[in-house]
């Protein structure tokens, strides 16, 4: 893609502008990303005026300003809209070409491109040349040739510049001559000529054979204005010869146009009127043309006396200005209505975005209360298996869990212990430093066996200040041991942070079995331990072997 849109350029800088595009079009079958799609439009729209293509011009503009939108390139955004103001103003619809134009220079500025800024400076000042405005015109067409004389400035860019230049400088020649300002006139002239002669320079340097035609036409049409003598028909015949050979059929009608005025002018009124005449039967030149065409008959009819034939080609030439104003209304209403097309696809689009936006949020919502959801379930699941004072497990987990450890207990043939452990005179706690400290003595009394225990013991609360521990594989004598560890760690532990000479001891119940031992029965061995401990004077363990 890339190089094909190179060598559409390429083709394009060289004047070969049918080439160019039908590479161009081709492209345009291919499947494309928007962007790339969106660069050949533009580049489309850009070259096709140049051929009179203004219709497809007018759609593929209207397209790329649609998808420029799309994709926020400011860049292509710009670009676009000034081939769209271009052809606008080529359809005479003078407030859309300069709203159009205006904005794309506005999207030039944001994308800081002064390449493309100058681009839309130029067109404006053409847009406002065909308005009436031709001075305006010049103003706005030598600000964008400052920038085109920049250092990065393309030649394409420059030679347009000065070629237009030289074109409006003509109309202010009309212009003041009709007004009769010889002043002005001149030096309106002097100004094209100057122009002309650059943009041909560029244009041969550019070895652009479309540049260099459009430059040695407007300087043949300076030299005309200053005298139209037989001396500027090498001009005419150098650019008449690359208009036939590269096929410019404009600039061959505009080529026959002045040749015929040069034999007027010199009294050979009857030669060019053959001439114009010829032309005249022919399909092809533009409106513009066709009427420069009759003026030029009607001129020369009348210096030749033949009035009647001066007046059908003055009956004809008001016919065409009537004809012409009936095709640009309906050229107009034709672009208003692709305007109103592209307009409603761009806001069915825009909705189709924010239909696409509102669900992607809608899922995302409904993936954020999953979430939470999921998370308020693990919540629940941990508060069905946990206590949530001290965050140890509690008794539903160790009923759920203990005949789970003693089955693999008894598949691993190993022993198997199970503590009852009771905070002693614990209610006394509560009566007399409060609830309050009775709970951080639990949850410490839970940190502590925490701290004492392996990760594979159970540890459970499963009453008030009861908890049960369960050692998996470890035998009686050494989880005896273990208990008394406990024991010992609970008794010098810092109670006197909580409260003032505060001293807490546990009692114990361990209860040791073979493996394969009945869960109850074990549970129901050690509260027994547990209520001899207690019943032995509290702070001790006692061992219950089964
Ligand atoms: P013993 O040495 O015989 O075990 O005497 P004790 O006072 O520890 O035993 P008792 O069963 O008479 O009292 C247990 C107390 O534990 C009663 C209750 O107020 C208290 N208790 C139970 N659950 C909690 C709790 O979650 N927080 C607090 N602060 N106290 C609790
Ligand atoms: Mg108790
Ligand atoms: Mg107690």
């Amino acid at each position: 893609m890339k190089a094909q849109l190179a060598q559409a350029r390429h083709l394009a800088a060289r004047g070969e502008y049918a080439k160019a595009t039908a590479l161009l079009r081709s492209q345009l079958d291919l499947p494309l990303r928007d962007r790339d799609r969106a660069r050949i439009l533009a580049l489309l729209a850009h070259h096709l005026p140049r051929q009179g293509e203004l219709h497809e011009a007018l759609r593929r503009a209207s397209e790329a300003v649609a998808l420029s939108s799309k994709i926020d390139d400011a860049a292509l955004m710009s670009a676009s809209l000034i081939s769209l103001g271009y052809v606008y103003a080529q359809y005479l619809m003078g407030r859309e070409a300069l709203d159009t134009t205006w904005q794309g220079l506005h999207e030039a500025r944001r994308a800081g491109r002064p390449d493309l800024e100058a681009w839309a400076l130029n067109r404006l000042g053409l847009t406002c040349a065909s308005l009436g405005h031709p001075e305006q015109g010049c103003h706005y067409t030598e600000q964008a040739l400052e920038i085109a004389q920049g250092p990065q400035a393309d030649h394409e860019l420059r030679f347009s510049c000065l070629n237009n230049l030289a074109f409006i400088w003509l109309q202010v020649h009309e212009e003041a001559r009709r007004e009769q300002d010889r002043r002005r006139a001149g030096r309106a002239l002097e100004q094209a000529t100057h122009c002309a002669e650059q943009s041909l320079r560029l244009g041969r340097q550019m070895d652009s054979r479309f540049c260099t035609a459009i430059a040695l036409s407007n300087l043949a049409e300076a030299r005309l204005f200053e005298a139209p003598s037989p001396e500027v028909l090498p001009l005419i015949e150098e650019y008449e010869a690359l208009a036939r050979t590269h096929g410019y059929p404009d600039l061959q009608v505009q080529a026959r146009l002045q040749r015929a005025l040069i034999l007027s002018a010199n009294g050979r009124l009857g030669e060019a009127i053959a001439e114009l005449r010829a032309l005249d039967q022919q399909a092809g030149p533009t409106p513009r043309r066709r009427r420069q065409l009759c003026r030029a008959l009607y001129l020369a009819y009348k210096d030749q006396g033949q009035f009647e034939q001066a007046l059908h080609y003055h009956e004809t030439l008001a016919e065409l200005e009537r004809q012409v104003a009936r095709d640009t209304m309906a050229l107009q209403t034709e672009a208003m209505l692709i305007r109103q097309e592209f307009r409603h696809a761009q806001a069915r689009a825009e909705h189709a975005l924010q239909d696409a936006r509102q669900a992607r949020e809608r899922a995302s919502q409904l993936e954020r209360e999953q979430a939470q959801l999921r998370e308020q379930a693990a919540e629940w699941g941990r508060m069905a298996h946990e206590d949530a004072l001290t965050g140890l497990h509690n008794r539903r987990h160790a009923e759920f869990a203990l005949p789970l450890l003693l089955e693999r207990a008894r598949t691993d043939a190993v022993p198997v212990a199970l503590a009852m452990l009771d905070i002693d005179h614990f209610k006394h706690v509560n009566d007399t430093l409060g609830h309050g400290t009775g709970d951080r003595v639990l949850q410490q009394v839970a940190l502590l066996l925490r701290s004492q225990l392996r990760g594979a013991d159970l540890i459970a609360r499963v009453g008030g200040e009861e908890f049960m521990l369960v050692f998996v594989g470890t035998p009686p004598d050494l989880a005896l041991e273990v208990c008394e560890r406990l024991l010992r760690a609970v008794r010098a532990h810092g109670w006197g942070s909580l409260a003032p000479a505060l001293r807490i001891t546990v009692s114990m119940g361990l209860a040791c079995g073979e493996p394969g031992q009945d869960p109850r029965a074990l549970v129901e061995a050690a509260d027994q331990a547990l209520y001899g401990a207690k019943r032995g004077g509290r702070d001790q363990v006692v061992l219950q072997r089964l």
